[in-house]
Parts: C-alpha cells; structure tokens; sequence
C-alpha cells in the first residue's frame, strides 16, 4: 500500500498510458545549446529512469523570430532531428516518455527580430516586436504545426504547445497585448482564433496517436489579462480543436506577483486550477510551488487537477518518484525554490543546475564514482560546503568523519531559516540530517575539531565557515548594537526603529525578518493573496485584487543603507531580487545608498554623503544591525599546514566574498568528487 495512491495512479490518455499522474514540467536549462547531446540524453534519461510519468523539454523555437533569445535551440534540420532522436531513444529504453515544448517568445523574444499581434513593447525587453500581417501570422502557425510535426519525427511522444505566461499566443489573447482590429484582434472569438488555430494544425501534422498538451494561462496576474469565462471559453474550445491535456500556466513574466519564488506559499495557485475541473473532458494538470509528495498526493486527493506539474523538484533529484514510490520520500532532496542555481543561470546565459544537486544538468561531467580503496575522511564543519563534501565522500564509499562545534547541523543554514519566506530551508537542514544518517558518516556534534583529533586522517576537508566583518564604526560597541547572528539566534532583540549596516543578502534577509517579526505570510495562504494583490480570476481580470496589494503593516521602521551609490539590492538574486525589493518596499523600508558611516550613539546612526562627508545626518535608530558582510574562520588551516598536513579549504573558510550555498555546496561536492 502507497501513501500516494492518486499520485501513482496510471493516467489513461486513450492511445498512451502514462505510468503515474507526475508530469516533469518543461525547463529552459540551456543543455540543447551546448550542442553535447549525449549529455542532453543523460539529463533526461536519468529522470526517466527515476520513474517520472512524463517529461516536457525546454521550450524550442518553431522558427528564429520566435525564439527566447537569439540561437535558442529548435528542430530545423535533419541533424536537429537526429540529435533530438538520440534523447528520445534515450528516454524509451529507460522506460519513460517525453514531450517536445513548442515556444514562440512573441515579443518576449530577445532580439530584434521579434513579432507581435502588435507592437506593443514589453516591459522586461529593450526590443519593440513587429506587428505580424496576415502572411506573417500565417507563417508563425505553419512553423509551430512544422515544429510539432519533427518533434513527432524525432520520437517524441508529444508536444507541449506554450500558450501562458504572456508568450506568443498568449500575447493574442488579451486586448493588453493585442490590439488589432481584423479577425486576429478585438472580441474574444477573434483573440482565440490563433491560438485554436495553431492547436488544430499541430493536431492535423501529427495525427491522432500523439500527446498534445496546451499550456493555458489561468491566472494572468497582469492588468486587462483574461476574464474566468475567456479561460474557460478557450479551454473547452481546446479540447474541441484536439488538445489531449490541458496545462496550467500562472502569471505573465511581467506580471509583478512572484509565483514560484521560495517565498510563495506551496500549490499556491492549485485552487485555480481546481476552478477547471468539470469544465472540460481532458486531464487537467496543475503546478507550480508543488515539491513533496505529500503535497502533490493532497492535491489530487482534494480534486484540484488530473496531473501534477513539478520542474524544479527534478533538478533537486531524478529520483523523485521513485523514492516516493519506495516509501522513501524522506529521502528525497528537496527543491528549495531559490532559483539560484536553475533560473538565475538561465537569465544569465548559464547552464542550469541545482543548489541542492550539482550534478543536475552535469550528469556527465560530475560523476560520483566508487573508490576502490577507501579513504578516512574528515571533514569540519557541518554547513552547506562541509555537509556536501562529506555526504559525497561517503557515498563514494569513504569513511567520513564530520567536526561541528555546535550542537546541530546546518551552519548559514540556520540563519536562513529563520527568514520569513525563507521556510523551505528547514526541510533542506532536514533532509541532511537524514542522509547523513542514511550514509554512514561519523557525526561528532558539539566538537571542536583540534590537530591531534585530526591526525589519523588521509584527507582533511576545512568547511568552517565565515564570521561577521568588522565595519569598524565608532561607537558600534555600545548596548543598542547588534550583529545580523545576534538578532536571528534571539540572543538580542530589536527595537520599534532599526537601522542596518550593509545591503547584501543578509541586510534583506534581516529587514524582512524585522518587518514580519519572524513571522511571514508564506504559510498562509489567504495572507500572502491579500499582501500581494491576487484575487479570483472569476471576480477580477487577470487574477488582479481591483484594490491592489493589501500588505500587514511592518512590525517596525527599517532603513536598510549601504555605502554604494545606487539602490540597494543590485547584487541580489536574477529573478528573485525584485520580489525582496519589492516586499520590503510594501512595508515602508527605506533604502539608502552613497553613505558614510561616522558614527553609533543612543540617538542612532549617524552619516554624511559623498567623498566630502557631506550633509550629515542621523538616522534615528534604537537598535543598529550590523550586516556587513563577512570573513573566512579556518583557524585550524595555518597549524595544519605548519605540522606538512595537506588541507582542503571548501566554502566560506576558503572565499567569504559573494559566498553562497549555491558555491558552498557546488564546491564541496566537486572536491569530494575528486578524492
Ligand atoms: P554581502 O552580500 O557581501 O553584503 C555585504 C554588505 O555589507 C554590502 O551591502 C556592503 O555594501 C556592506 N559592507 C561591506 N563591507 C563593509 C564595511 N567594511 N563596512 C560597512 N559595510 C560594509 O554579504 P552578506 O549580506 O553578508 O551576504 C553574504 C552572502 O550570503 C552573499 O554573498 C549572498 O549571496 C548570500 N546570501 C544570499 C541571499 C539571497 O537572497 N540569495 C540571502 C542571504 C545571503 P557597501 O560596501 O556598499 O556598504
Ligand atoms: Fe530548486 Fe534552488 Fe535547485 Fe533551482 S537551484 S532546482 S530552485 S533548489
């Protein structure tokens, strides 16, 4: 008996039986322009062989003008369709199936051959789109039914057509994007016309024996996006034109609501979804922020979708199902919805791969082979580097011996999850405490490793961190000073006007948990709607609340500074920065750049502007936090070297600056790989 019986329950699509009701939601992860298909295969092969219903590719171009950026992948050519055959040979012998994502950008297209319904420019691009004409509208649906054709050709099982999140045919649905007034433009059944058009041709050059899935837009979260009746309209007329599934989609790119960020509440949007079912005869599948069992198994239980979508989750771990198969699903490693290792490296033309798992995407370039002869290992310090190193290590088959001079895991970690928004970071603390039991590795809490505890080892592994940077401001020793780890741990409190030192990843961090008072909206749901303005798309086009964002009040005044000129926060996260400006901005934050900082008195802190310290002034604070950054801690690396030891320096003790977990554990993983 399962515990996820909805969840592995076979879905019956007439001509094809899919394995379980998980779908692998379609990624952009840059592997296709790499151009090393074998390592293009492995990626997906490895999901299938980890039990996965069905996989949806990365977006390809039907034709150069639709494409995301310049050179993004598509089928062109027979070699094209050779090398896309090899994943999908790849994918059946391991016993799974796989669809090809068809994604016409529109004026989402980064180049500026870009077309449009209209040219209508869009915020997130510098490159305003080509209005098609009825020749060009009609070469957009042939190469789109063309795409679908060779995907069929390449063996794929199906298609996914992406018709949400304000791409191409979802920029003809809306009159915001759309407004022409011949029969591609004006009332709804003209608006729809593209978008059931290119479902019929991709139907026709395919046939019947083929998964065609329509990715629909069920919640636009941007103004005059489609009214409840518009998606249902299209949904049913979906279904007619010859869709098998209908996906849903969630908020334009432009839209200003997060919706797969961390800070999100898990299934979110899964009560849009459920608002489908019943209004169409094909399986509907729901997603985003779904990365446990557990919570995918509830909302197929309570009737929401068909389906489940999850993507990044299989970045995190292939095996996902599989283990929630065997009754492992503590064993999964959990997607954090951090974006950093995923989608911040897609925006900035980088391979994805996962925080949590950098093998994902490097399949074939990191590969955790056994040892033949067994090393003992000692690794120091249990946060993100020194954990990944030593559960590496061991699943290598070495032995592993982990320090931790305090009394539990985690390290940084600790401090993250104290976060309002940042609750995802307890089950990745978990998670590592359960393979680091799993695995065999010698845990020693509480222990200061010293040299002579370290002298059987073969090889000594430093991950011992960092501690705050010194800012050296007058007067920072006084009672009403406190560091970042001070106020997180509890050990001082804040008062009612707080003023913090340093605008890096942790100053934000701090605001936020100053503003909540540790207690975000990220576990209720129906808080975190009205703080960010989503209502019912039955009640309100788009899913847009008429009376905008609705946030609690802040628990205190925070003024975030940092010396830089310039807004603060321009260093943070690609596709995350923008909601921790902007969450901080709905509670009143006040952000300033260019400072000095003179000094720290009871009446606050004091500072001047520019190299002249001009314009001094006080910003009224009871309570100054230092977030200044930090500084290696590896005490034990000089006495080692000095006694002809040889040490590896991983993490924070190696390089502070723009430390994260993402290069913490990337580097211990990679270090471990290699002993
Ligand atoms: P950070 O990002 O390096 O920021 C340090 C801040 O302190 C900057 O605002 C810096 O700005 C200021 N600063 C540096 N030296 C100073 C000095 N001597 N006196 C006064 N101010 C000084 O470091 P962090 O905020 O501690 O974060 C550490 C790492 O954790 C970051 O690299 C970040 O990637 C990671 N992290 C990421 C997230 C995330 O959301 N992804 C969240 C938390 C932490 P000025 O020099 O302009 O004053
Ligand atoms: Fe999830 Fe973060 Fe990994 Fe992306 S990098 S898959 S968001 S854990």
């Amino acid at each position: 008996m399962t515990d996820y019986p909805h969840l592995l329950a076979p879905l019956d699509l007439g001509h094809v039986t899919l394995r379980n009701r998980v779908l692998m939601g379609s990624m952009h992860t840059g592997l296709e322009e790499t151009g090393d298909w074998g390592r293009v295969a492995e990626f997906y092969a490895a999901r299938a062989r980890g039990g996965v219903g069905l996989m949806v590719t990365g977006g390809m171009a039907p034709n150069r003008e639709g494409g995301v950026f310049p050179g993004a992948a598509g089928l062109y050519s027979a070699e094209d369709i050779a090398n896309h055959r090899q994943v999908t040979d790849r994918v059946h012998h391991a016993g799974g199936r796989i669809a090809m994502q068809i994604l016409h950008a529109g004026r989402y297209a980064y180049g500026p051959d870009c077309v449009a319904p209209s040219a209508v420019k869009s915020p997130i691009s510098p490159f305003p789109p080509k209005e098609l004409d009825e020749t060009g509208i009609e070469k957009q649906i042939a190469d789109i039914a063309t795409a679908a054709a060779r995907a069929r050709e390449a063996g794929y099982d199906g298609v996914e057509v992406m018709g949400s999140e304000g791409y191409f045919l979802n920029q003809f649905l809306v009159r915001h994007t759309n407004k022409r007034e011949d029969r591609w433009g004006g009332a709804y059944e003209n608006r729809m016309r593209l978008p059931l058009e290119v479902m019929r041709r991709v139907r026709g050059a395919v046939g019947d024996d083929f998964i065609v899935i329509y990715r629909l837009s069920m919640i636009d979260l941007v103004p005059e996006g489609s009214s409840w009746d518009e998606v249902v309209t299209l949904a049913r007329a979906m279904e007619t034109a010859g869709a098998s599934i209908l996906n849903t989609g969630i908020g334009w790119h432009e839209a200003r609501i997060p919706t797969i960020a961390t800070s999100v509440p898990r299934r979110a949007f899964t009560w849009v979804t459920q608002k489908l079912m019943g209004e169409v005869g094909i399986p509907v599948i729901t997603s985003n922020r779904i990365n446990t069992p557990e919570v995918a198994e509830a909302v197929l239980a309570e009737g929401c979708a068909d389906m489940v979508s999850m993507a990044r989750p299989f970045l995190a771990d292939p095996d996902f199902v599989a283990k929630a198969e065997a009754g492992r699903a503590r064993a999964i490693a959990p997607c954090i919805a951090c974006n950093q290792a995923c989608l911040d490296h897609t925006f900035s033309g980088k391979v994805s791969s996962c925080l949590v798992n950098p093998r994902a995407c490097h399949e074939t370039k990191l590969v955790y082979s056994s040892v033949k002869e067994p090393k003992r290992v000692a690794v120091v310090g249990a946060g993100p580097a020194g954990l990944s190193a030593a559960l590496v290590a061991a699943e290598r088959g070495h032995q592993v011996a982990l320090f931790e001079a305090a009394g539990r895991i985690g390290g940084q970690l600790n401090m993250a999850r104290q976060i309002p928004g940042k609750e995802e970071f307890h089950g990745l603390v978990d998670w590592y405490e359960g393979q680091v039991a799993e695995v065999g590795i010698d845990l020693k809490l509480n222990t200061r490793a010293d040299a002579a505890a370290l002298s059987g080892f073969d090889e000594v592994i430093l991950a011992t961190g960092v501690v705050p940077r010194d800012p050296g401001i007058p007067g920072q020793e006084g009672p009403n000073v406190a560091s970042y780890v001070e106020i997180l741990t509890g050990a001082k409190a804040a008062g009612d006007r707080v003023a913090i030192v340093g605008a890096g990843g942790i100053g934000f961090d701090v605001a936020e948990y100053l503003v909540e008072d540790g207690h975000g909206v990220t576990e209720d749901l129906d808080a975190w709607l009205r703080e960010w303005g989503v209502a019912d798309p039955g009640a309100a086009r788009g899913g847009l609340a008429p009376d905008g964002p609705k946030p609690a009040p802040a628990e205190r005044k925070v003024t975030l500074c940092q010396r830089k000129e310039g807004r603060p926060g321009k260093g943070l996260g690609k596709t995350t920065g923008w909601i921790h400006r902007a969450s901080l901005r709905m509670k009143g934050v006040e952000m300033v750049g260019g400072l000095n900082y003179e000094r720290i008195d009871a009446e606050g802190l004091h500072v001047s502007f520019g190299e002249g310290h001009e314009r001094p002034t006080v910003i009224a604070a009871d309570t100054i936090v230092l977030c200044a950054g930090q500084e290696p801690y590896r005490p034990l690396k000089d006495e080692l070297e000095a006694a002809g030891r040889r040490v590896h320096v991983i993490g924070g003790a190696d390089v502070a600056a723009e430390l994260d977990a993402k290069r913490a554990v990337d580097q211990g993983a990679r270090l471990a790989a290699s002993l």
